[in-house]
């Protein structure tokens, strides 16, 4: 028993996890460093009868970093400090070492950074907080505080890993009760969710691992965040760059803090393939993108400021990228 009314399981395989999952049907939750899930308990937020802890599965802590390859329950201290993630992927080890704090860091696993629950200003708060405003639709409430309305979630997915890892164009396996697959990362996160949940994962399914490509890609990630010490971000944004001469071969750009999901703006950055990265490419490029950029008022800072610093992050990184220094 790890507290009143939760059990805690402890598999050493994967198939074991599985077995669990289906014995407790709409019962469990599933516990990697519990960073995310503990603290939220304690709150009363996603409650659950059964913790079912992956800490045990040895598969889950692979880490091959040449071959780019990471156990989900890799922490991201291992990322932050791994020099060959660094070398070939400059973001991934960029956004591990500003994720939280030294200590966190340490327990953080990589899938329960990709599952991170979103945050909102009216939700990660007290049992007494939320009950006293009257609850939210996150929280079995009628109503969204910030945007109002009966339908939707606003809360931020704010993970830090996740778009370093989009930009790299990271594959996931995932297991579940009908066997193991693999998908791109991007199909994780589902943009047309009510925004309460918004991961793409059946019933039971556990993340296993993140692969990403062989070819080394320049990439940076830069973070807005209220304070240098442990804070999730305000916006964020990764940028992976690669050109042949003065034409670009490879342009990704994804962002954190400013929605319900991570987004990866293929769609813009696709066209420009094959051109020339001017200074007016680059400006037009990062007008498109903040244009699609919604936050609301859930976060530390007001929503308009937080696009602003998007914009001036992604030209400023794209500079960098262009020149060389990573
Ligand atoms: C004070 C504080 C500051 C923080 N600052 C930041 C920050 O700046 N940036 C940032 O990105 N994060 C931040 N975090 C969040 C922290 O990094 C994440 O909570 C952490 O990465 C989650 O990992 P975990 O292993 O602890 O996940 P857990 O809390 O164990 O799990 C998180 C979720 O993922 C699910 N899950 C975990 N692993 C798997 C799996 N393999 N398969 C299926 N489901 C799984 C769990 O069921 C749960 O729903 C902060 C947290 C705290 C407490
Ligand atoms: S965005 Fe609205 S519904 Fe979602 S957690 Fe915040 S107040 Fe609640």
């Amino acid at each position: 028993m790890l507290a009143e009314g939760f059990d805690l399981h402890r598999p050493s395989s994967v198939a074991e996890a599985l077995e669990f999952a289906g014995r407790f049907p709409g019962e469990f939750r599933y516990l990697a460093g519990g960073t995310d899930v503990l603290p939220g308990l304690f709150h009363g937020l996603g409650a659950t009868r059964h913790l079912i802890s992956l800490q045990d599965i040895a598969e889950l802590r692979a880490f091959v970093p040449e071959e780019g390859r990471i156990g989900a329950m890799v922490p991201l201290g291992t990322l932050a400090e791994s020099p060959e993630l660094r070398a070939r992927f400059p973001a991934v080890a960029e956004a591990a070492r500003q994720a939280a704090s030294p200590n966190l860091r340490n327990s953080s696993t990589l899938g329960g950074n990709l599952l991170l629950d979103t945050r909102c200003t009216y939700y990660n708060q007290s049992a007494f907080w939320r009950e006293a405003l009257g609850y939210c639709l996150k929280n079995g409430g009628e109503e969204c505080r910030v945007v109002q309305n009966r339908e939707r979630c606003y809360a931020a997915y704010c993970g830090d890993l996740a778009p370093s890892l989009l930009v790299h164009d990271a594959r996931i396996e995932v297991a579940g009760p009908k066997g193991r697959h693999l998908r791109p990362l991007k199909d994780l996160y589902d943009p047309q969710a009510d925004g309460r949940t918004p991961f793409r994962l059946g019933p039971g399914e556990i993340l296993l691992s993140v692969s990403l490509p062989h070819e080394k890609v320049r990439s940076t990630y830069l973070k807005l965040r209220a304070r240098s010490a442990p804070d999730f971000p305000e916006a964020s944004v990764a940028i992976a760059l690669t050109l042949e001469g003065k034409k670009l071969r490879e342009l990704r750009v994804a962002a954190s803090g400013v929605a319900t999901v991570p987004l990866l703006f293929e769609d813009l950055t696709l066209p420009l393939i094959g051109h020339a990265m001017t200074e007016e490419v680059a400006r037009d490029l990062a007008e498109k993108v903040s244009r699609r950029l919604h936050p609301v008022t859930n976060t530390a800072f007001p929503p308009d400021y937080r696009k602003h610093v998007f914009r001036h992050f992604l030209m400023s990184g794209i500079h960098e990228l262009q020149s060389g220094t990573h």
